[in-house]
């Protein structure tokens, strides 16, 4: 014979509000589990990143190839010519604001090319939007030299890929939600 008192209405109520506080404890704790599985897949992804451009560093070292700051003082210098005044060969202060824009230029010319499927004019053997996104590239690494000559590019470069790697906005679960980033 059960030892439990007969409940009242309000003793129910209140067993069934504590059943239902129960189970959002349990959903929210499989929610961290879940979460803290997430956390360590990403960072496993970002160790990975790091590893992997440790590895193309290295490769990069070996071979001597420029890496993106070299690459970036190696561009600013033949591009010396926009630098300078073009009367007196003095150097030019550019403007920021229009050096950003004429890179958004390229990033149209770019989208041109695309939309059209055009070849490109100056160098008719490539498509154009492939010519156009090197151009936005040489603009990108001219300005961070001009404008930014202490800056190690290829340091903030490595350091952003990682972040990327880890960003929870970027995952496809954070983006499959509303208002996340569909692109
Ligand atoms: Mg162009």
């Amino acid at each position: 014979m059960s030892d439990q008192i007969p409940q009242t209405t309000e003793q129910h109520q209140i067993e069934a509000l504590k059943q239902a506080v129960r189970s959002q404890f349990d959903e929210i704790s499989q929610y961290k589990m879940a979460n803290a599985n997430l956390r360590e897949e990403l960072e496993a992804s970002y160790k990975d990143v790091i590893n992997r451009d440790a590895e193309i560093n290295k490769l990069r070292l070996s071979q001597n190839l420029p890496n993106l700051t070299q690459l970036s003082k190696i561009v600013h210098k033949a591009n010396a010519k926009w630098w300078q005044d073009i009367d007196t060969g003095e150097p030019l202060k550019r403007n920021k604001g229009e050096c950003l824009s004429l890179i958004h230029s390229e990033v149209s010319e770019a989208l041109e090319g695309e939309r059209k499927s055009l070849m490109d004019d100056k160098l008719p053997q490539y498509p154009m939007a492939p010519v156009e996104i090197i151009d936005t590239i040489i603009r990108c690494l001219d300005y961070l030299a001009g404008f930014h000559p202490d800056v190690d590019v290829q340091e903030v470069f490595d350091a952003k890929m990682a972040y990327n790697a880890t960003s929870e906005d970027h995952t496809h679960e954070a983006r499959k939600i509303a208002r996340g980033k569909q692109f």
